[in-house]
């Protein structure tokens, strides 16, 4: 019988997380059945690992994550395949897929003194400016400046043309750099899609199985992830338009019905149905076992039952609008 194991990689601000309140709570039905059916939730986003610990703690995470827009990637021990039984292997490794924090900044003023034109980052601004310009709270703020590979920043007074030597002397020397809801950002390592591969193969070794992905975002910075998924699923704004280039590049994807935690919930949930279908229909054609495949017997996950096709999960239907601040 071909194994599979599903992984589901997720966005945060304005995918998982609503795009004006932050609020994740609508969504936490389908995160405990995440759990429950051994799915592992790789969290995918540009917050610093500070911004995304907080947030897991409330939510009670203990998968996987990518941070700083790929650069950081936080596998807890017990992802690695090993038991959780003593303490100081309880902790996360943490891998920086890129530069250093330090090596990001003097790039980033290098590149701006090469492009003549000036750049304002996130080590240049109080956490009262982040808070002012994010609508985070200022705890939120001074987390989101805890940053270890990459950096948010602003042009000062730039021409188009100026951005656009500056955009093209970054990728000249290999480096990213993305335009933001808010601010620029200068990334200088893995984007969320090579994160993700990372994750996938690592999984594969470990667990020994085939791994089918299912990838949630909702901008352009999301793309890489989007592209390598078996189940794309694209969040629309909350004016509900969904961002155009997404859509022509990933003709494939889901269009989750409306922006929100709730809607992100109701599409995941859609999409590891398809998955659990796709595998029973496996399990009726097993695949022929190659001589080189049994040389290591991998650790049985629990089973996972293919649901009879009523849908177990509902969507709540009063909408909490708690947020995080
Ligand atoms: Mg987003």
């Amino acid at each position: 019988m071909e194994q599979r194991l599903l992984l589901v990689f997720s966005d945060l601000d304005g995918s998982l997380l609503d795009p004006i309140s932050y609020a994740w709570e609508p969504a936490a039905p389908m995160l405990r059945e995440l759990q429950q059916e051994n799915v592992p939730l790789i969290l995918c986003t540009s917050k610093t690992r500070a911004e995304v610990d907080a947030l897991r703690r409330k939510m009670g995470h203990r998968d996987p994550y990518i941070a700083e827009n790929g650069a950081l990637l936080v596998l807890p021990w017990r992802f690695l395949g090993k038991a959780n039984l003593r303490g100081p292997y309880t902790k996360d490794y943490v891998l920086r897929l890129g530069w250093s924090y330090g090596e990001v900044l003097h790039t980033l003023a290098e590149l701006a003194r090469r492009a003549k034109v000036r750049v304002r980052g996130f080590h240049q601004m109080t956490a009262a400016e982040v808070s002012r310009s994010t609508g985070l709270t200022l705890a939120e703020a001074r987390k989101a400046k805890q940053r270890e590979a990459s950096e948010p920043f602003r042009f000062v007074d730039a021409s188009e043309a100026q951005i656009r030597t500056f955009r093209q002397m970054a990728r000249g020397y290999g480096f990213k750099v993305a335009e933001g809801e808010r601010f620029w950002h200068l990334m200088m390592g893995a984007d969320k899609g090579q994160a993700m591969a990372l994750v996938t193969y690592l999984a594969e070794i470990v667990e020994d199985v085939r791994v089918r992905t299912i990838a949630v975002g909702d901008s352009r910075i999301d793309l890489s992830m989007l592209q390598q998924a078996d189940f794309p699923i694209v969040m629309p704004r909350s004016d509900g338009a969904v961002d155009a280039q997404l859509l022509r590049l990933l003709p494939d994807a889901v269009r989750a019905s409306a922006a929100g935690p709730e809607a992100w919930a109701e599409a995941v949930h859609s999409a590891v149905l398809g998955h659990y279908r796709n595998a029973a229909q496996a399990v009726r054609k097993p695949r022929p076992v190659a001589a080189g495949d049994s040389w290591r017997v991998a650790a049985p996950r629990e089973a996972v039952p293919a649901p009879s096709g009523e849908v177990r999960w509902k969507s709540p239907t009063s909408r909490k609008t708690a947020s995080l601040r």
